[in-house]
């Protein structure tokens, strides 16, 4: 099966007035990168948080590698098979990178030892061996953004969200994180699906969904042309 199968996506939020979502379908091949693109509104974080099993849909399904998403397995599902990565970075403030990028593996791997040399091996690959101990509040934007990186890969999920990632970080910060990202995706052969309002950034990817009023208008793969561009 394609690692993302949704089918007839609606999303209203609780007090009913917004209709985030509607009658969007989308089918993500393994291993596919893909830029999730459209004006401020039109639905791309509410669809990139149903892919990733952070909230439900009003109506329609999700599978993820031939598995419905449902309420009651979100969680180990997420916990398991999903990286996500947040504009504002989501650090916990309290908590040094090293025990950061351990977070998920709670979930995972009961081996204190394993963890810590789990994380230590992420925060080499991106490129801070270095700042372990260090809190949040000590390292740089462009530095939170990649401790941010490790979190989400150090389960070899094989599905990765981004929801603007790069939204707060000046242009070199943001081609670093940026290529930190694809090679880590690359190497592991997984999917990644990266919210951004930037095309330049969406240039890089080998598909592009636009999407605008919460519908799908434009679905353009490189080297096919039903392209509005
Ligand atoms: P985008 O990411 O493309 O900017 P969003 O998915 O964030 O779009 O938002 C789509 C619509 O849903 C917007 O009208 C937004 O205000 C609304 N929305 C998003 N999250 C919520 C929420 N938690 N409660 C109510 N409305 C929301
Ligand atoms: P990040 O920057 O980490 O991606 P944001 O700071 O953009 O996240 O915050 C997004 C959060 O705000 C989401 O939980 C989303 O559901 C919520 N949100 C967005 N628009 C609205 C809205 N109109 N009403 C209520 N909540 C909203």
């Amino acid at each position: 099966p394609p690692l993302i199968r949704a089918r007839g996506l609606d999303k209203l939020y609780p007090d009913g007035r917004v209709h985030a979502l509607k009658g969007v379908d989308l089918t993500v091949p393994r291993g596919q990168r893909l830029a999730i693109v459209g004006p401020s509104g039109g639905g791309k974080s509410t669809l990139l948080n149903l892919l990733g099993a952070l909230d439900s849909p009003t109506r329609g399904t999700i599978e993820l590698d031939g598995q419905p998403l449902d309420a009651t397995n979100l969680d180990a599902i997420r916990a398991r098979r999903i990286g996500f990565v947040f504009q504002s970075f989501h650090l916990l403030p309290t908590l040094t990178a090293l025990e950061n990028v351990q977070i998920p593996l709670f979930e995972t791997l009961n081996d204190r030892r394993r963890r810590v040399a789990k994380a230590r091996d992420l925060l080499e690959q991106v490129g801070l061996a270095d700042r372990a101990n260090a809190l949040p509040g000590q390292l740089s934007s462009g530095e939170r953004q990649r401790v941010a990186l490790a979190r989400a890969l150090v389960n070899d999920p094989c599905l990765i969200l981004a929801d603007e990632p790069t939204g707060n970080l000046d242009s070199a910060n943001a081609e670093l994180v940026l290529s930190i990202l694809e090679s880590l995706v690359r190497e592991r052969r997984a999917t990644l699906v990266v919210v951004t309002h930037d095309l330049e950034i969406a240039a890089r990817f080998e598909r592009i969904v636009t999407l605008r009023d919460g519908r799908l208008v434009a679905d353009q793969t490189r080297g096919q042309s039903d392209s509005p561009f």
